[in-house]
């Protein structure tokens, strides 16, 4: 019985792509301001909610 070929699944040798909000760190810095004056005291960073810290930009 010949051996039947089965045509191989085309696999996408592709990166995933980076997630938009985070630029594929998985972390969003976001400022941090303080008072009435919205006075800048520093940059906070924070796991990006868009990927979920995998960097990776989630599929719909
Ligand atoms: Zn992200």
């Amino acid at each position: 019985m010949a051996t039947r070929k089965t045509p191989a699944p085309v696999i996408a040798d592709q990166e995933p792509a980076k997630c938009p909000i985070c630029q594929g760190s998985g972390e969003v810095s976001r400022t941090v301001r303080v008072g009435r004056k919205r006075r800048t005291v520093g940059q906070q960073t924070g796991l990006c909610l868009a990927c979920l810290g995998s960097g990776e930009a989630p599929i719909d």
